[in-house]
């Protein structure tokens, strides 16, 4: 059976401050390494975010957006399906954004100051999905772990930081566990991501048994648990 593999989490060096790469560079490597698509998924105003704050929302977003338009761009030239998310901080807790683009945001500036109930509220009525990233990793930048299964549709089950031995940060295979386990005990759908941040890929993410059209594809496959594995680039969870 032919796989495609997809990486739902990673971030560009136009919209986030702790990524070394930009979206067209990681779109090239993300096609060497064998991937279908991609998600990008830039740190927001809540997060670790390099988009001056201090700009006007429209200003604010078109800039975010570079790093997804980059690597879409890119993506066209080499056959690779580029899709947009973010990843949206709380004060260390953080969600991954799926199935709204940049028209949405620009339309709604009340996304801002939103509260992690008010962000699942809306991000729904507009039809995206709220996933839960990386929900037991422990760092300093994370104060306290925060769960919240009735304000989201997923949970980044593997985080291949946290498993992957090429990982250089955020190292703990128990995350992953605790989050898969976390998952199963809600009967929430699982996703996986490198939360890559640099092109020197792990060769995380999703893999599925057709190739994703559009984000409203990925948004389907997940809901549905149709995601046939879940891997961190190393061991394969395997679905069916
Ligand atoms: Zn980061
Ligand atoms: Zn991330």
């Amino acid at each position: 059976m032919k796989q495609y593999l997809y990486e739902t989490h990673l971030h560009t060096n136009e919209g986030s401050a702790c990524a070394h790469n930009t979206g067209r560079e990681m779109a090239y490597a993300y096609k060497e390494a064998g991937y279908t698509g991609i998600i990008v998924t830039n740190h927001n105003w809540g997060g670790n975010t390099c988009v001056d704050r201090s700009l006007p929302w429209q200003d604010w977003v078109q800039e975010f957006s570079k790093g997804y338009e980059q690597a879409y761009e890119a993506g066209k030239e080499i056959d690779l399906d580029v899709f947009f998310g973010w990843e949206a901080g709380y004060q260390g807790t953080e969600f991954l954004i799926y199935g709204l683009d940049k028209e949405w945001m620009l339309a709604h500036e009340e996304l801002h100051d939103v509260t992690i109930e008010e962000q699942y509220a809306l991000v729904k009525a507009s039809g995206g999905i709220v996933v839960h990233a990386h929900p037991f990793r422990k760092e300093p930048y994370i104060p306290k772990i925060r769960l919240y299964p009735e304000y989201v549709d997923g949970v980044e089950a593997i985080n291949a930081t946290h498993s992957n031995s090429k990982s250089r940060s955020h190292n703990d295979p128990a995350f992953n566990e605790q989050a898969i386990a976390y998952a199963k005990k809600y009967n929430l759908p699982m996703t996986a991501g490198s939360d890559m941040h640099i092109s020197n890929l792990f060769g995380g993410g999703m893999l599925f048994d057709h190739r994703l059209h559009s984000i409203k594809d990925f948004i389907d496959a997940v809901l549905s648990k149709s995601y046939i594995g879940l891997t961190d680039g190393e061991t394969v969870m395997n679905f069916r």
